[in-house]
């Protein structure tokens, strides 16, 4: 069996690299066989991306998440600019807008959300979207800027209704441990409804961690909880619905396919 989670934030897990590496290897065995490692900032970014530089099966996303969008360093886009040509960066993020922390006015905040789909749409990447009750500005944003290679929401944990507004552009829906929990029949409609191909799966790690191991601290290992809720639900066999992700996984951040 082959999973990809596609958004996982090692640096928050642990901060030595060599129990990232590890983390990295514990999730190989149970299946994950490719990790996109996610930052919230250009400078978190750079650690994580020297310390992983040996896990050649772990991809990279890079930009300044709305967590920070308070306090961005000078020069952030240049350097992001760079930063994003580096090998195994993917994609763009996470960024997007955040209405529950409401780390900066949401004018600073959409303006950040901006200048990342204008870097990707320069840079031909997808963008990895976090989203926190900003579902409808989110969309409208995209209508016009969202960039040719496309969007991921990740850790989708809004309706139906809001997901099919979005079913027009190319946009991937990332679930994630919540899934696994109870009273949560909108999301759970979600995951009915949708097309099969745009559908993936991600841990979220170190939050979101799956009911099964609840009070631990989330790990990519523990993403086959993930999987099976979402071929529970879709009433798909479990291998078979792990073949449909993970190919999903590479179209989604255009890895080539394979055997
Ligand atoms: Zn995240």
């Amino acid at each position: 069996m082959r999973l990809f989670d596609t958004h996982c934030h090692l640096g928050l897990i642990h901060e030595d690299y060599l129990e990232q590496l590890l983390a990295v290897q514990y999730a190989k065995r149970v299946g994950v066989k490719h990790i996109i490692s996610i930052c919230n900032s250009l400078t978190d970014f750079e650690v994580i991306y020297n310390n992983l530089r040996s896990a050649s099966d772990v991809y990279h996303a890079v930009g300044v998440s709305p967590s920070e969008s308070g306090n961005k360093i000078d020069g952030w886009e240049t350097r992001l600019q760079e930063l994003m040509k580096l090998k195994r960066v993917v994609a763009i993020g996470e960024t997007g807008l955040d209405y529950v922390k409401n780390f900066a006015p949401k004018a600073v905040q959409v303006d950040l959300f901006i200048k990342h789909l204008e870097i990707a749409r320069r840079a031909d990447l997808p963008v990895i979207i976090h989203n926190r009750q900003a579902g409808n500005d989110i969309i409208d944003i995209l209508r016009t800027k969202i960039p040719q290679k496309g969007a991921i929401f990740h850790c989708y944990s809004e309706d139906w209704a809001l997901a099919q507004k979005a079913l027009d552009m190319p946009i991937y829906f990332s679930f994630a441990g919540n899934i696994t929990y109870k009273n949560i029949r909108k999301l759970v409609e979600t995951v009915e409804k949708l097309p099969a191909d745009r559908i993936l799966i991600e841990s979220e790690s170190p939050f979101m961690v799956p009911a099964l191991y609840t009070k631990r601290r989330n790990r990519p290992e523990y993403l086959p909880e993930t999987l099976k809720a979402v071929a529970a639900i879709r009433n798909t066999d479990v291998e078979e619905m792990a073949e449909i992700l993970y190919a999903n996984s590479l179209k989604a951040f255009n890895l080539p396919a394979e055997d």
